[in-house]
């Protein structure tokens, strides 16, 4: 029987793929320490979620309210700004309801953990007097850029290249995250992103889903500024310390499985397998589709490509016929990312650098070919290339596309040359740190009891 003095901790990330699997796979840690958790997401999430339930701890729970879109989440609405102005009314109304629902209860909460992209949770966490602990889902790097354009220390629009700030690499435009080379592009969430540091200086605690060494002089610089604890890598934990039990993957998909990946994957020779995934959100366009397919085909070598249903208007039925009959390529909806990295055949990974694919990548040590498309990948691809080398990123044509030959030409170059052999010894190295950040004494399990004892304490 849980014991009445089980701190309860509520964890609420921003309703989307990317940001769910970092804050589950925290809450799966935080269990094994003893807390309870309770993770927070909306009614439309609940009803389209695939959960792996029975590998859950005990003392995980999920819980739901409504954002006023229960029938379509962001789809339903289609307007961002619409969306996320109706989640803040309605979800912070809802969200002290379902406090004072637990506060009542045997189980009162002690701390809400929130994703600061949806920051207003934060003030409904001090209405309650309550522990508040922001979760950038992000690495630390994007954060800081964030936090000087939100606080006028980088001004927008960029006029003098390189960007030089303290503790990153010289920046140019196209190294910078989407909101920063271009602000006007999708206002809403421009406001959303900087907003994260509206109120930042309310919170009591502030973790990053990153490791001290990956990021060792920006976490330095942005330390001075505003205390953080880097907890991450938040991949489950059967690839990493084995620490968790039963935590093999990241157990909540949005989208429905396809389990003939790994069988087809078993005929394939070691490091022979392109893997081919843009994450839950990036749409590329019919032209750049294409480009991609053909690039993929021609390269000879074997490829393993997501593409979710809503990517799926934009590639040609006669190419996906294509690539099932030329014997090389798989495509599925969506599959279990880690076993899919994880597995021998793989030699490259073909991703948008979303940061959750990226910190997977690294974990695992597979080299990436990187094709960023907004919000942090683009900064993310600058680490992946120029700071940690486990990958390149793409060239992209004066008319916006990545051609059949570019795609190609990289592919060759991670899978088959020197350049790609020094990648994976890079690789290898980054997934070794990543193992001793998490492990037993590691700089991430140290910040997680930091956080457990600021917990305790409160
Ligand atoms: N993912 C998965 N199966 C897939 C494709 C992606 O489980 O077929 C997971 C992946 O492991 C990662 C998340 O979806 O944890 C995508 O997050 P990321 O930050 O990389 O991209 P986003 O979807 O937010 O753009």
């Amino acid at each position: 029987m849980e014991e009445r003095n089980t701190k309860h901790v509520l964890m609420i990330p921003y309703p989307s793929q990317g940001h769910l699997n970092p804050m589950l796979q925290f809450s799966k840690r935080l269990s094994t320490k003893g807390v309870k958790v309770t993770m927070i997401t909306t009614i439309f999430i609940s009803k389209i979620m695939h959960l792996q339930s029975l590998s859950l701890p005990s003392s995980l729970q999920f819980d739901f309210i409504s954002d006023g879109y229960d029938q379509g989440g962001f789809a339903q609405v289609g307007n961002i700004s619409t969306y996320l102005s109706q989640m803040k009314t309605i979800g912070s109304e809802n969200l002290k309801e379902l406090i004072q629902k637990y506060n009542s209860s045997n189980h009162p909460i002690d701390c809400v953990v929130y994703d600061p992209m949806i920051q207003w949770v934060l003030d409904v966490t001090k209405e309650f007097d309550l522990l508040g602990a922001a979760f950038f889902t992000q690495k630390c790097s994007v954060n800081y850029m964030y936090y000087h354009v939100y606080h006028g220390l980088l001004k927008l629009p960029i006029t003098s290249l390189p960007i030089s700030i303290e503790g990153l690499p010289l920046l140019e435009l196209k190294d910078t995250p989407s909101f920063v080379n271009d602000p006007g592009f999708y206002p809403a969430y421009y406001e959303m992103v900087m907003n994260q540091f509206s109120n930042i200086h309310k919170a009591d605690i502030v973790l990053v889903n990153s490791f001290y060494k990956l990021e060792d002089q920006v976490v330095d610089s942005m330390s001075k500024l505003c205390p953080i604890l880097t907890i991450g890598p938040t991949v489950p934990s059967f690839y990493l310390d084995k620490g968790v039990p039963n935590d093999k993957d990241n157990d909540l998909s949005l989208f429905q499985l396809d389990s003939s990946a790994i069988n087809w994957l078993k005929s394939k020779p070691a490091g022979s397998v392109t893997y081919v995934s843009f994450g839950s959100m990036v749409c590329f366009s019919m032209e750049q589709m294409k480009e991609i397919a053909l690039g993929l085909l021609g390269s000879g070598s074997n490829f393993l490509w997501v593409i979710p249903t809503m990517e799926n208007k934009n590639i040609p039925k006669e190419l996906v016929e294509e690539i099932s009959s030329s014997g090389k390529g798989l495509v599925v909806n969506w599959i279990q990312q880690l076993e899919v990295l994880s597995n021998k055949a793989i030699g490259c990974f073909f991703t948008h650098c979303g940061w959750n694919s990226t910190l997977e990548a690294l974990c695992l040590g597979v080299p990436m070919i990187a094709i960023p498309q907004w919000t942090d990948q683009p900064l993310n691809a600058k680490f992946v290339e120029d700071v940690w080398k486990v990958g390149i990123r793409v060239i992209v044509n004066e008319n916006g596309i990545v051609t059949r030959e570019e795609i190609k030409s990289c592919i060759r170059k991670v899978l088959e040359n020197d350049v790609g052999s020094e990648m994976r010894i890079n690789a290898k190295k980054w997934r070794e740190l990543a193992i001793e950040a998490i492990s037993h004494g590691g700089t991430s399990d140290n910040n997680i009891n930091d956080f457990l004892n600021k917990l305790k304490r409160s």
